[in-house]
């Protein structure tokens, strides 16, 4: 999705576009079955003072919403470093803003891309509701959701009662219920339906998708890219944005480029919803249990947990199984949870849990990626942001707290 935003804002500004995708169409890697939120209300990065002590109390655990498997791997440790020196109150606060920012712009220019376009991926604008089962952590929530509502984040401090006005589809887990915070202006829809139906506008546009097609190597000379090598041969354009997800930091290693970029395995469920009535519409963040649902169409979403395992995309069905089993607890008429799907992506998450977007130490080679746990609800406005970048404009989010220079 994040390529594919790209090459769409830089098709509005009159570039001629072609987007390389190894695989047979848009949409088909970790942008095919996400969580489905734009949230806004939700830009905290991993990295927080609470974060190692969470992830320590959590190994060992298989059904930890957070799973590290103690191995030998470099790159894990490297990025690891990283991520503890974001782990401070005060990075926290800053990473937060830059992701906030990312993301209001994003959130308004995706309702103008809809209008724009026409655009149909079974979305939904009837904000995000977290909920809350525990009184500490809840009080924790709407000390922070105070910062975001003064920094643009709009939010409401619903109790129980409210929470189920909102949604009484949330009935069956009640006494559980301690609150909630609402966002109505936040979002939800099927990331991949809106990245294949974009790639699809963006061949109006004159875009040229060549897919099924691996890209294998950067030629260099003079501080400049010269080419893409490919499985179909060399390409060559004036100038080149990356956006491989976890795949971008091996390609670019070999021409002297550091992305610290690691791959976090995340699942998720898709529950048929057709002949039920028990699926919530509000798009619902289940705190305590760190998972999201949210309403596509006649599906039900259901993602979360994160697995630091590498480049391991074997899916782990019990993994899968045990958001199956909260979906089930939390929506028991939700729909058909027999014919449940399972799929599983790797999240290209920085240690800051900042996307990296802008130029690199080659002049023509641009960086779209990183996007982590937020891809979805950042798309719009780092496409934008790196089209202005390469159209030599001012983006309106600024482009220095997203360099690859932070790091
Ligand atoms: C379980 C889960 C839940 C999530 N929930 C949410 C959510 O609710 N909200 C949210 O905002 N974000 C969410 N995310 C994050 C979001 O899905 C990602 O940040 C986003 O999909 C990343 O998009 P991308 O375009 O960078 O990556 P991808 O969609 O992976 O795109 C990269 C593309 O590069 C291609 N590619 C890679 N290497 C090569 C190569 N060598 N040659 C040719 N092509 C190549 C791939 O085929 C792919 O199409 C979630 C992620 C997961 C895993």
């Amino acid at each position: 999705m994040v390529g594919v935003t790209t090459a769409y804002y830089l098709l509005k500004d009159g570039h001629q576009v072609t987007v390389i995708d190894r695989q047979p169409d848009a949409g088909l890697e970790t942008s095919f079955a996400n969580g489905g939120q734009i949230s806004v209300s939700h830009t905290e990065s991993w990295a927080s003072p609470e974060a190692p002590w969470l992830m320590l109390k959590w190994i060992g655990r298989d059904d930890a919403p957070l799973l590290l498997r103690l191995r030998f791997d470099p790159q894990l440790m490297a990025w690891g470093l990283k991520f503890l020196a974001n782990c401070t109150h005060d990075r926290a606060v800053i990473n937060l803003k830059k992701n906030l920012r990312l993301a209001l712009l994003s959130r308004r220019l995706l309702g103008e891309l809809r209008e724009d376009t026409g655009i149909v991926y079974d979305h939904l604008t009837r904000g995000i509701l977290q909920i809350y089962r525990d009184e500490d952590a809840y009080q924790i929530a709407l000390r922070n959701a105070a910062v975001l509502h003064e920094l643009g984040s709009h939010n409401h401090e619903l109790t129980a009662q409210q929470c189920l006005d909102l949604e009484p589809a949330l009935e069956a887990r009640r006494d559980r219920l301690v609150g909630g915070i609402h966002t109505p202006d936040d979002e939800s829809g099927d990331a991949r339906a809106f990245t294949q139906n974009l790639a699809r506008i963006c061949e109006n546009m004159g875009g040229n998708f060549i897919y099924d097609t691996s890209i294998d190597g950067l030629s260099v000379e003079a501080g400049a890219v010269t080419g893409v090598a490919t499985s179909r041969g060399e390409m060559k354009a004036n100038a080149y944005v990356l956006s491989l997800a976890s795949y971008g930091p091996a390609l670019v290693r070999r021409i002297g480029i550091k992305l610290p970029i690691y791959p976090t395995k995340g699942y998720s469920v898709t529950v048929p919803t057709n002949g039920h009535n028990g699926a919530p519409t509000v798009s619902i963040t289940d705190e305590h249990n760190k998972i999201v649902y949210s309403r596509l169409g006649d599906r039900l979403r259901v993602a979360g947990t994160a697995e630091f395992a590498g480049y391991d995309t074997h899916l782990n069905e019990k993994r899968a199984r045990s958001i199956l089993g909260h979906a089930r607890a939390q929506f028991p008429g939700a729909g058909n949870f027999d014919q449940a799907e399972f799929w599983t992506g790797l999240r290209p998450m920085t240690p800051d849990g900042v996307p990296l977007m802008g130029a690199t130490r080659l002049s023509n080679l641009y960086l779209n990626t990183g996007h982590g746990t937020l891809g979805w609800t950042h798309a719009c406005g780092s496409g934008r942001t790196v089209a202005d970048l390469i159209g030599g404009r001012n983006p309106e989010v600024d482009a220095a707290d997203y360099a690859l220079t932070r790091f």
